[in-house]
């Protein structure tokens, strides 16, 4: 496995390496929740994780964080994060509550959640709240982390910040709460910000402004981010790179750009035709949902997880796992369309003749 060098510390953050993440039960065989995960975050780009929900995307961002459920462990691979271009750090060989951890969660790497009332505290107003995590990372009194905290507020958006820092989460609309959420996770100004799902219990007008605050506050903290939602019409207004998972696997990965003008794995395809659009031809046609429902991870089916539902299933699908076969710079699919030479032809996807990824597993 490659370190991180010097070179690129300046601008890669964090590097997941071939990350296996499991579930162990006292009655049963380990879960493989997540497989073979890789992927690189780039100072100042976003990088999207999309799928289904239960497809490993959320457990992926927690792993990164070590906050992983007591029955979940990384079973194998490395995630190597360096802030500063020095030698980097295996955060999956830290213990989760290890001094080194805690220095990492919440100072260098934060996260803000779906649903801000779950990691808000319902009885501290927020500006307690956000006074204490300045408080926890920077040695400063109190009357200081006020001054920030009210500065933040003012930067995510929020109207009267001096008197809003007085306010309950319960007094607080939606939209506010997910901009006081933002606020407390800048409050150490990471490196690199996890989002997961930060907008989908929201409308759509407060959705579009929380993006924008997410673009404008990357650009000014110059921070990596980790996206992960379901919603491809969102990937496509924030995220430079996307990573499509399903059942665990990351199925496609690349530029946003070449993976919406040439997705190449049909789960990828499966979702694009599945966004309603507004061209009046595509008003009068019926949209294409993805036929089926994601299997548990405990009823994996061997070879290619999709093979359960996927429209273009030939004879390898159901016992070979498909390795990563490169369409283009930095662009890759696991699918034997790709590959195989009896795959049926399907207009769009690649011919077979492009090896694939040299070490990967298939
Ligand atoms: Fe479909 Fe087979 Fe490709 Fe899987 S490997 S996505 S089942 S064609």
């Amino acid at each position: 496995m490659t370190p991180l060098t010097p070179m690129d510390a300046n601008e890669t953050l964090l590097r997941m390496e071939n990350v296996n993440i499991v579930f162990s039960s006292p009655d049963e065989a380990d879960i493989e929740a997540v497989r073979q995960v890789d992927f690189t975050l780039t100072r100042g780009k976003t990088l999207a994780l999309v799928g289904e929900s239960g497809c490993g995307k959320s457990v992926t961002a927690r792993a990164i964080l070590r906050l992983l459920d007591k029955n979940a462990r990384i079973d194998h691979g490395r995630i190597l994060f360096s802030a500063d271009g020095g030698e980097p750090t295996d955060i999956a060989a830290l213990g989760s509550d290890s001094k080194a951890m805690r220095s990492i969660r919440g100072n260098r790497i934060s996260m803000i959640f779906q649903e801000p009332m779950s990691s808000l505290s319902p009885v501290h107003t927020i500006g307690d709240q956000i006074d204490e995590m300045i408080m926890l990372h920077d040695d400063v009194e109190q009357k200081s982390a006020r001054e920030r905290t009210v500065e933040l507020l003012d930067q995510v958006g929020i109207p009267g910040p001096r008197q809003r820092a007085d306010s309950y989460p319960f007094q607080l609309s939606g939209g506010l709460r997910q901009r006081a959420m933002i606020a407390m996770a800048l409050a150490c100004k990471p490196d690199l910000l996890i989002a997961d799902e930060p907008t989908t219990a929201l409308d759509v007008t407060t959705q579009a402004q929380i993006l924008d605050l997410l673009r404008a506050l990357q650009a000014e903290y110059g921070m990596a981010m980790l996206f992960i939602t379901h919603d491809l019409g969102v990937v496509a207004e924030i995220a430079d790179e996307v990573a499509v998972m399903y059942l665990g696997d990351v199925v496609e990965q690349g530029n946003v750009f070449d993976v919406f003008r040439a997705p190449q794995h049909p789960y990828t395809r499966a979702l694009m035709s599945s966004i309603p659009r507004m061209t009046r031809r595509a008003q009068r046609e019926r949209l294409n949902p993805i036929q089926g429902n994601v299997p548990s991870p405990r009823n994996r089916p061997e070879g290619c997880a999709f093979t359960t539902r996927c429209p273009h299933a030939f004879a390898p699908c159901s016992s070979v796992h498909p390795g990563r076969t490169p369409a283009g710079e930095g662009h890759w699919a696991r699918c034997h369309l790709l590959t195989h030479e009896d795959a049926p032809r399907v207009e769009g996807i690649l011919q077979p003749g492009v090896p694939a990824i040299e070490g990967d597993r298939a």
